[in-house]
């Protein structure tokens, strides 16, 4: 599968809009926490904005949608089941629903957890999963449970198409210390530190991240791993008991 050209547009302190053509002079946006850098972006491209994604209704993701609908047009893709919560929807989607996006498809799934609406877009070899699953990390389970984060991140690490992840913050330092410290002993996670810290330096986001990395490295990602479960002490224990193991820990770290 060709790549689809992504852009991380930085919005308030940490959070990414996820910008990218759709073809015919025209792109979508994935969470746009502010309209002005996107509108920049834009701009710069000389594209015009046919569609906002939502991947849920945090202020940090959505605050840029209504102004950006307003001056564009575009159409805003939210999910039904948060309707009553998200700037006004042109498109209400829901899990397996599939959306053209000019010359690219989107896929939905849900991946409630971090809120209980939250959805994931699957387009070409992306996944954007917004404040599901992190670099290294995943999302605070705010409204879920632990069993139903779990069950959400189990289905994201068995999608085959998606090879990289574009998520809604640039969080993979502070996830990195926190991978480092549950295994000390992983050399691939010093590496991928070494790196992430090089990229910041230079102001480059870390973002895009490797799935396949993911999937071998993201503790989160590895509740089911008996080598990670046995380092952690927790043998024997569902892989829903040790993400909320791990999920606990990282809130306390
Ligand atoms: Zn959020
Ligand atoms: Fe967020």
């Amino acid at each position: 599968m060709t790549p689809l050209p992504v852009s991380p547009v930085p919005c308030l302190s940490d959070n990414y809009a996820w910008c990218f053509a759709t073809g015919e002079g025209e792109a979508a946006v994935v969470d746009p926490g502010a309209a002005e850098p996107v509108q920049r972006w834009l701009a710069l491209q000389g594209l015009r904005l046919r569609t906002i994604l939502l991947t849920h209704h945090h202020g940090d993701h959505t605050g840029g949608a209504w102004g950006l609908h307003q001056s564009t047009g575009a159409s805003i893709v939210g999910a039904s089941a948060d309707e009553h919560r998200l700037p006004p929807l042109d498109w209400a989607v829901q899990e397996g629903d599939r959306l053209e996006l000019g010359l690219h498809r989107a896929r939905v799934l849900a991946v409630p957890g971090h809120t209980s609406g939250h959805i994931a877009f699957v387009v070409g070899d992306v996944l954007f999963a917004g404040d599901a699953l992190f670099a290294y990390g995943c999302g605070r389970v705010f409204e879920g449970s632990m069993a139903q984060m779990w069950a959400s991140l189990d289905r994201l690490r068995q999608i085959p198409d998606a090879a990289r992840l574009c998520c809604g913050h640039e969080y993979t330092s502070a996830n990195l210390r926190f991978a480092r410290h549950l295994e000390p002993e992983r050399d691939e996670l010093i590496d991928a530190a070494v790196r992430c810290i090089g990229q910041r330096q230079q102001g480059l986001p870390t973002l895009p991240a490797s799935m396949d990395e993911q999937r071998a490295l993201n503790p989160f990602l590895r509740c089911d791993e008996p080598e990670l479960q046995a380092v952690l002490g927790l043998e024997g224990l569902s892989p829903s008991e040790v993400f909320a193991h791990i999920r606990g820990r990282k809130d306390a770290f």
